[in-house]
């Protein structure tokens, strides 16, 4: 993945001399800055935040296919870094203003209570006192 920057790309290949192209820089991975912890991480590994407008009121998002636009920032999809963003109040800083930041947690909510299918349910009522 390049991108071409002339219009009239000649598909030439007799220029095709050092053949650089073909070793694949593994080192151009993107990194971001995770808004709650503040490390630098690939972006691949994080989620991707946008900001997003409905009646007047600004709202987070969970951008999981990377293709919103908008202001953007990004977070390890750890809660502890949920937790950090909040306390840091990184969220307003980083879209700049107060944002609703009900979807992101609803986001992380699901991360955590994985749907076990019908499991079995070992809870027990209370049967009164143990013998
Ligand atoms: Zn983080």
């Amino acid at each position: 993945m390049y991108k071409a920057g002339s219009p009239s790309a000649s598909r030439s290949p007799a220029a095709a001399s050092g053949a650089a192209r073909e070793t694949g820089d593994r080192t151009h991975v993107p990194q971001r800055t995770c808004i709650g912890c503040r490390k630098k991480d690939d972006q691949a590994v994080l989620l991707r935040l946008v900001r997003v407008s409905m009646e007047g009121v600004n709202a987070v998002r969970v951008d999981q296919d990377r293709r919103m636009s908008g202001r953007g920032a990004w977070l390890h999809p750890e809660l502890a870094c949920l937790r950090l963003a909040v306390k840091r109040s990184a969220f307003p800083r980083a879209f700049r203003g107060a944002v609703g930041i009900t979807d992101v947690e609803r986001w992380f909510k699901a991360l955590e209570d994985v749907p076990t299918g019908n499991g079995f349910k070992t809870v027990q009522p209370e049967s009164g006192s143990e013998i």
